[in-house]
């Protein structure tokens, strides 16, 4: 039988198709920026340099301390694209159209160093970063209007960063979004099916397997998903079961915190600085039980590709490296 040019994977949770073209393949060097000139503004005209008086909270790495020393601080967003006032959990009929008010909370997460990215940061610097996270995902999540906390990351103009001082995001919006909805969805249909949680036991076979492993540490893995979207895409997920990101120990967050450095780090030094997004997919705000099945991970997308009239079209996206390939790459790279 003659070899196919291309393999369709299935993703287990949301059941997305993607391409897996390796008739089109390229090698693992080819993915890097060194041609593209990266994006740094200068100093002067950066918003992020200096400690801002309306922080919501202000962080030093461990064992300094003074605001002198601050490393990370929160600080609402400027131009928000959620905010007070309206009312929430009102839903309206507009015509045949559904509408409620952008109720809601923006906040931008900021670390000291106006160039150094998280892969180039040490792990007790990007714990910090994380304890951010947490601390703010805890506040937030009190607000009645809350239905879901989406923080993210963007590196790079192709990954929408309009600042290229170092900086995330921390968004609290008045429903749930739908890829998290197809996301709980997917592993709550498979916990119904086999009594287990889909993403524990894709874990359990990726550690095994090893084929796709990029970096692991007592407590967490990380992996080229084996439906990848897109080249060099990888999750980092906690080995052990739990829904909810916020409930993370001090202990649990620093071994976090070295995986996420490695993954970053493996894709600065592997593709040379890549832009890329990276995002928590955890369970909605509210009662614990409902989204028992789910299991929350990390999600990082290089900008290896661009969404053409096929993907936007259908959905199935077109990966030009296989994952195996990619982690193969990632893998013996010495971070
Ligand atoms: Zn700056
Ligand atoms: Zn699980």
């Amino acid at each position: 039988m003659m070899k196919s040019i291309s393999e369709l994977r299935q993703d287990l949770v949301s059941g997305d198709w993607v391409v897996i073209a390796t008739g089109r393949a390229k090698r693992p060097h080819e993915f890097s920026k060194t041609k593209r000139p990266s994006f740094v503004q200068p100093k002067k005209l950066c918003p992020f340099e200096t400690l801002h008086n309306d922080a919501v909270s202000v962080y030093a790495i461990d064992g300094e301390r003074g605001k002198e020393n601050w490393w990370v601080e929160v600080i609402p967003n400027k131009y928000p694209a959620f905010g007070k006032g309206g009312v929430c959990a009102v839903f309206h009929n507009a015509g045949p159209y559904q509408r409620t008010d952008g109720v809601g909370f923006h906040e931008v997460v900021v670390t000291r160093d106006h160039e150094r990215s998280i892969g180039r940061m040490t792990k007790e610097e990007v714990e910090v970063i994380l304890r951010a996270y947490q601390d703010r995902y805890f506040a937030l999540k009190n607000d009645a209007c809350v239905e879901y906390i989406s923080v993210f990351h963007n590196h790079g103009v192709l990954a929408g960063a309009s600042i290229s001082h170092p900086h995330s995001q921390i968004i609290a919006i008045p429903v749930v979004p739908p890829d998290i909805q197809r996301s709980l969805e997917g592993s709550a249909r498979y916990f119904h099916k086999h009594q287990t949680c889909v993403h524990c036991e894709m874990v359990r076979h990726e550690i095994k397997e090893k084929k796709r492993v990029i970096y692991e540490n007592d407590v967490f893995a990380v992996f080229a998903p084996y439906a990848s979207k897109i080249a060099f895409e990888m999750r980092v997920f906690p080995k052990f079961h739990s829904p909810h990101f916020e409930e993370m120990s001090s202990r649990d967050r620093e071994a976090c915190a070295d995986a996420l450095r490695a993954a970053l780090a493996k894709l600065y030094k592997g593709l040379k600085n890549p832009d890329f997004n990276f995002f928590i997919h955890t369970a909605p705000v509210g009662e614990s039980k409902e989204f028992r099945h789910y299991h929350w991970h990390l999600e990082i997308i290089p900008k290896t590709g661009i969404w053409a009239g096929f993907e936007i079209g259908t959905g199935i996206e077109i990966s030009v490296i296989a994952p195996e390939t990619a982690a193969a790459f990632l893998r013996k790279i010495k971070v």
